[in-house]
């Protein structure tokens, strides 16, 4: 696959970067492994004022990044201003908290002094998507050079100048360049990286194709991974809920990113007798939401990242409808080979439909009509993933029931699902496994030592 970036927008063609050799990748690699030695001893103080100069960078560079997101992978300017600003966030997060999260941890045994200590565990590689560009690259970045590990960047081959702007601020930041690299590679190399010896672990945000590649490349050779894959959250809608709230949030979930986020609500699973009023509120307030060119202060959603990502979308939607399910929105792509796709309501999905078990990684709302709540439970848990899920009802305490029955990551109550730097983040089943985020984010690369003093 080309380096490319691709305005899916104009469909055209921005810039095209020469991929790095193995011979390139490989000097880059034996740089960070050096640097490795020495991060490891620096204190948290000059990491985290390091990492405080990464996020004021990021808020002074964010209608540069913003705008670089819109041409290479067609987010809405807005989006993109928020999505940097998330990143400074969570940088200022982890420079505050770091060394809180690990502090050698006392615990009480028959020695004298035994205690958990948190060692960085080195060189690190990043397998990166095209979906949040700089939000996913940042909530491994952060945690892992603030652990006083160093990161190899391995970004999806659609946004090499994103890969690039971002090894840039971490470099202007202060931080040594070889604590944080960007390798301009196609995911050929990603085996060979993890062969080598130098490379401790690997954390891969991507499909499930991709994460089974990576993890078994790693497991062969012991090497820890986290892996955070697709979802097809449940949006579980029971007929006590404020309805007009809950569909108009139904919208937005499902838009995130127009609609490429593995968070993004997917599975619309609503009480029947609310079903028809709640695909009725949810048409109108997906209608309402504009589309055009996100370069424009006013766009809401933009076309695809890349037009084979809209062309697959499409097939799995006339599958669904070939194999029964009901149109309920008009939408979709003008035609084959373009990105942009209008949003479209399904119903009627049937286990033998793509809709009903593949993720739809687009602004296609799928609804299935649930007996009761036991039933809403079940069509819940009845699927390959379990990344986060949200509940709508006005009954809190049933809502938090029924949230410790859900088979997922995170489970939001009358609310839609997100990520924040304090809560963790990653999934069950085919959603991968390992989190990000909060401290259990910063411990998976690190080496859980136990001290013990007899
Ligand atoms: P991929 O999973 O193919 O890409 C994600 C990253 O993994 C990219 O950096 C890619 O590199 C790399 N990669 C892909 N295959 C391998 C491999 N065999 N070994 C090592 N690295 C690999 O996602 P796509 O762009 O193809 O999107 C396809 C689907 O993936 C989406 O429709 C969606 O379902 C899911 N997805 C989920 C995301 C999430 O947030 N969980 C994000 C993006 C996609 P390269 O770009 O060079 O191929």
């Amino acid at each position: 696959m080309a380096i490319e970036s691709f305005n899916p927008y104009t469909g055209r063609v921005e810039r095209r970067f020469q991929a790095f050799s193995w011979a390139k990748t490989e000097r880059i690699l034996a740089q960070v492994a050096k640097e490795a030695i020495t991060w490891r001893t620096t204190s948290f103080a000059h990491r985290a004022e390091r990492m405080r100069r990464a996020g004021q960078l990021l808020r002074d560079r964010q209608n540069e990044l913003a705008h670089m997101m819109a041409v290479e992978m067609g987010k809405p300017i807005t989006d993109g201003r928020a999505e940097v600003l998330k990143c400074a966030l969570t940088c200022d997060y982890y420079a505050e908290h770091a060394e809180e999260f690990l502090r050698d941890e006392p615990i009480k045994t028959q020695a004298q002094h035994s205690f958990i200590a948190y060692e960085p565990l080195g060189v690190v590689l990043a397998v990166m998507p095209w979906n949040f560009p700089f939000w996913q690259v940042v909530r491994f970045a952060a945690p892992a050079l603030m652990a006083g590990n160093v990161g190899l960047l391995k970004h999806a081959s659609n946004v090499p100048q994103c890969a690039l702007a971002l090894e840039q601020v971490f470099h202007d930041a202060g931080f040594p360049p070889a604590t944080f690299r960007t390798l301009l590679i196609g995911s050929e190399l990603v085996e060979k990286l993890i062969q080598d010896d130098r490379v401790k672990a690997v954390t891969l945000t991507g499909s499930e194709p991709a994460g089974a590649q990576v993890a078994s490349t790693a497991g062969a050779q012991i090497k820890k991974t986290v892996l955070e894959l697709g979802g097809s959250d449940a949006f579980v809608v029971l007929a006590d809920a404020d309805l007009e709230l809950a569909a108009k949030t139904a919208a937005q979930a499902r838009m995130i990113n127009s609609g490429q986020s593995c968070i993004a609500a997917k599975r619309f699973i609503v009480e029947k007798p609310i079903a028809k009023e709640f695909i009725s509120k949810m048409k109108t307030h997906l209608l309402a939401m504009r589309t055009g060119d996100p370069l424009d202060e006013a766009t809401q959603f933009g076309p695809l990242a890349r037009p084979d990502l809209a062309d697959d979308l499409t097939r799995q939607v006339d599958e669904s409808v070939a194999k029964g399910a009901k149109v309920d929105l008009h939408g979709g792509q003008s035609k084959p080979g373009t990105a942009l796709f209008r949003p479209m309501i399904i119903s009627n999905i049937k286990p033998s439909q793509p809709a009903y078990y593949e993720e739809l990684f687009g602004p296609v709302a799928i609804i299935m009509e649930a007996k009761n709540e036991e039933d809403a439970i079940r069509l819940a848990n009845d699927s390959r993933f379990g990344l986060g899920a949200s509940i709508w009802t006005r009954d809190e305490k049933r809502g938090e029931t029924l949230a410790r029955r859900i088979e997922a990551g995170a489970v939001f109550v009358n609310s839609m699902v997100k990520s924040s730097p304090e809560m963790p983040f990653g999934g069950v089943k085919k959603s991968g496994y390992g989190r990000e985020l909060s401290y259990l984010g910063i411990r998976e690369f690190v080496n859980q030592k136990s001290i013990w003093v007899a």
